[in-house]
This record gives C-alpha cells, sequence and structure tokens, in this order.
C-alpha cells in the first residue's frame, strides 16, 4: 500500500473548493509520457497553478502504472527544485471503469480517482459509485462520479452518442453515491473530432460547433449549490497545430473542438475541473513533424522530443492563464 500523502501529492477537496468559490477552473491534463509530465510541471510552477495529472486506462496499459505513479512523485519533487516550495499536485485516475482498477489505483498512491459508470442503468451507477466512495474515503482519497454520456472516442471509452445529463437527478445521485465532484455531459465530447461539419454552422470560413448546453448547467448549480461540477472532453483542438500536422505530411480532417471562449465562461460557474488531454496531442505531434520534416537526418529523440516538450508547455500555460484562470491560486506558493 502506497499512500499518496507520502508522496507530496493532495487530494481535489481543498483546490475545488477554492476554485468554485474564486470563479476558475484546475486543469486536468492526461500524461503518458515523461515528457508530458515535465511540461506539465513547468507549466503550473511558471503560472503558480494547482494542477491535476490525470491518468488513463490505456494510458496505465501504455506506460504501466508503477511507473506513472513514480512519474507522479516525481513530479511534485521536481516542481520543488523548480522552485515551487508547495506545489498541489493531483494523481487522478481519469474513467475508472471498475471498483477493482479504482481500488488499485488508491492502493497504489492516486489521490484522487474516476469512477464512470455512467454507461450504466442509473440505479447500478449509483451503487457501483457509493462502493467506490465507501473504499476511497477510508484513504481520504477524493471520488469522481459521471451521470450522462459523452458522445467521442477517447482511449478504451467510447459512445456514439452523447446523452445531457438530466438536472433532476443530480441532487439524489450526488447524496446517495456520496462523491465529491460530478462529471456533466452538456455538449462536450471526447477526442479531436467532436462534431461532424454536418453539426457546425460556418461563421468567417470557420466551422463553429453547437454550444454547450449552458442552461442545464445552470440548472445543475442551482440545485447542488457550491458542488464541483467536471468537464470532460475539451479540448479546442488549435486549427494552428491541425494546420502544423497537416502541413508537415500529417491528415487529420474535420477536427474540431470546444471554443476556448465556452470554456471560459463554464470556469467561472460551478465547473472547477476541465479535462484536455487531445491538445496535448496535437501540440506534441505538430512539434514532432515539423521538426524531423526540417531536419530530416536527425534520429536522436531529444533532438524532437525536446521541441514537443516545449510545445506542450506552452499549451498548458495558455490553457492555465487564458481560459481557466487557475494561475496564482497556489495556497501557498
Ligand atoms: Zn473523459
Amino acid at each position: 500500500m502506497v499512500n499518496y500523502k507520502d508522496l507530496g501529492l493532495v487530494n481535489t477537496r481543498e483546490m475545488f473548493k477554492r476554485a468554485i468559490a474564486g470563479g476558475y477552473a484546475i486543469p486536468a491534463f492526461n500524461f503518458n509520457t515523461m515528457e508530458q509530465m515535465q511540461a506539465i510541471v513547468m507549466a503550473a510552477v511558471e503560472t503558480k497553478s494547482p494542477v491535476i495529472m490525470q491518468v488513463s486506462k490505456g494510458a496505465r496499459n501504455y506506460a504501466n502504472g508503477t511507473i506513472l505513479r513514480n512519474l507522479a512523485k516525481g513530479a511534485v519533487e521536481y516542481a520543488k527544485e523548480l522552485g515551487c516550495e508547495h506545489p498541489e499536485i493531483v494523481l487522478h485516475l481519469d474513467h475508472g471503469d471498475s471498483f477493482e482498477l479504482c481500488k488499485e489505483c488508491i492502493d497504489n498512491g492516486f489521490s484522487s480517482v474516476m469512477i464512470d459508470g455512467s454507461s450504466l442503468p442509473y440505479e447500478e451507477n449509483i451503487a457501483l459509485a457509493k462502493k467506490v466512495v465507501e473504499y476511497a474515503h477510508q484513504f481520504d482519497v477524493t471520488v469522481e462520479a459521471e451521470l450522462g454520456v459523452l458522445a467521442g472516442v477517447e482511449d478504451e471509452v467510447s459512445a456514439a452518442e452523447s446523452h445531457y445529463t438530466k438536472p433532476e437527478e443530480v441532487i439524489d445521485f450526488s447524496t446517495r453515491t456520496g462523491c465529491d465532484s460530478l462529471a456533466i455531459s452538456i455538449g462536450t465530447s471526447h477526442g479531436a473530432h467532436k462534431f461532424t461539419p454536418e453539426q457546425c454552422t460556418l461563421v468567417n470560413g470557420v466551422l463553429v460547433p453547437p454550444p454547450l448546453a449552458f442552461d442545464i448547467l445552470h440548472e445543475i448549480e442551482k440545485k447542488l449549490p457550491g458542488f464541483p461540477i467536471v468537464l470532460h472532453g475539451s479540448s479546442s483542438v488549435p486549427m494552428e497545430e491541425v494546420n502544423t500536422i497537416n502541413k508537415y505530411g500529417g491528415h487529420l480532417e474535420a477536427a474540431i473542438g470546444i471554443p476556448e471562449e465556452q470554456l471560459r465562461e463554464a470556469s467561472k460557474s460551478a465547473v472547477c475541473k476541465i479535462n484536455i488531454d487531445s491538445d496535448s496531442r496535437l501540440a506534441m505531434t505538430a512539434a514532432i513533424r515539423k521538426h524531423l520534416a526540417e531536419h530530416p537526418g536527425d534520429f536522436d529523440p531529444r533532438q524532437y522530443l525536446k521541441p514537443a516538450r516545449e510545445n506542450m508547455k506552452k499549451m498548458y500555460i495558455h490553457k492555465i492563464v487564458n481560459v481557466l484562470g487557475s494561475d496564482g491560486k497556489l495556497a501557498q506558493c
């Protein structure tokens, strides 16, 4: 048993409380590699932001859970080395799909887990989330649960169509499960292809996706005042990165994300955690493609991973400062 507190990690409870009161959101960046971890830590330290480093089931399959936990431990020590005496770093399981997986993560140094029973019938979703909460709270690990279904593909999570969260269910669900935060479905979507062009409107030559269902979000906020709400699938899929990828030999068609303006708006509400994964993948791939196209003789991974890391760091800082507003929000620097 490895307790996250011994690794210098924190759970989400205090940071969410402050984020809701302060009208901003905490970034939740997925990571699979050392370079992503370094870029996240550099960005968080430079902006003095709390940060959630999250690991999906796919990331565990790719990189191994023990290695990822040690990267998170390394992240805390690295942040201190970079001059941040009191970093607030959460190691979070993204889309845990069983009690066993959540337990394994809790027993191995995670400070927060998500149990995603959103595809189950309502009562089964409640029973599963409650079981995870009861186990997690013994170790002061926080739990995110989900109500409503997001469309799109994210590692091993996929759904053909979305079902908005029903505001009338949220009080019952959060009370009976005892979860610490709730992921809702209001029109965000997983992956880099969140919408088809047919679902969008053409404004000044740019495809604009349908707006998020702010009416549902506000109704949920009214039912659960001050309760932490989470948005998944919130990459913006910047055209600049997509264009770079396509310019240097890639082939990404109709990649469309959530406009940052809408995420900025959501951050001011009870939305206190915003998940961003695809944008990091795009930033990394764009930089690697560009570097290799311009330096065809390079074969040392450090030569192209360094600009990739720089590009991800730039993207993370942009999100923290210009979209989520979590810069300068550490309890202690
Ligand atoms: Zn998700």
